[in-house]
């Protein structure tokens, strides 16, 4: 079976104090709905641990990479970069493009999201700048429906490995258990 092209995301631009839990939410994201990896710059880097732990209890693969300066992961990137930003053209009418470009390459797909002005170089560094809608709202909101678009859906049925509890899903209620022996 052919593997699917790797998928990172990329946080920038985390303002401490202020955007802890956000930066913890972009890692969870990335990581529920399909994304390999998620690369936080800077002081976002600080969020590093409590996306690792919920990978270690709740399974993976999913990487998180901190790095000093996001400015080389995206200027040097090795395959096509995706910039979320309400300016940007609408996803309904690029998401088609990326989705054949990402899997005709069969190259690294970058997600970058923000959080205060994002510097102008990643407008024309990326090879798509993507809207979801052309409405301010949110880095997570933004990259949870892009991601879906990309994989169409599919990340909603993906089976997670070495996890420590597997959440069983319930009409009323919450269960949560140990996964079952292979
Ligand atoms: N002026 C910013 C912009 O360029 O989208 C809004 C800042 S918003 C607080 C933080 C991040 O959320 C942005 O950097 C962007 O990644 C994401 N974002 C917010 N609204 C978005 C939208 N409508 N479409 C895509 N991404 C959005």
């Amino acid at each position: 079976m052919q593997t699917e092209p790797e998928v990172a995301v990329l946080r920038l631009g985390h303002r401490p104090g202020r955007d802890e839990r956000i930066t913890t939410h972009v890692g969870l994201t990335a990581r529920a709905l399909g994304a390999d990896r998620v690369i936080l710059a800077g002081q976002a880097s600080s969020r590093a641990d409590t996306v690792l732990d919920i990978t270690d209890r709740f399974g993976g693969p999913f990487e998180t990479e901190t790095v000093e300066s996001w400015r080389p992961i995206v200027r040097d990137w090795d395959g096509r970069v995706v910039h979320l930003t309400m300016y940007g053209l609408e996803v309904q009418e690029v998401e088609a493009e990326i989705r054949d470009a990402h899997q005709a390459d069969r190259q690294p797909l970058l997600v970058v999201v923000g959080a205060e002005k994002v510097p102008f170089e990643v407008y024309e560094w990326a090879d798509w700048n993507v809207a979801v809608t052309n409405q301010p709202h949110s880095e997570i909101a933004s990259l949870a429906v892009f991601l879906d678009r990309l994989f169409e859906g599919r990340e909603l049925d993906r089976e997670w490995e070495d996890a420590e509890k597997v959440v069983i899903p319930q009409e009323v209620g919450k269960r949560v258990e140990a996964p079952a022996d292979e």
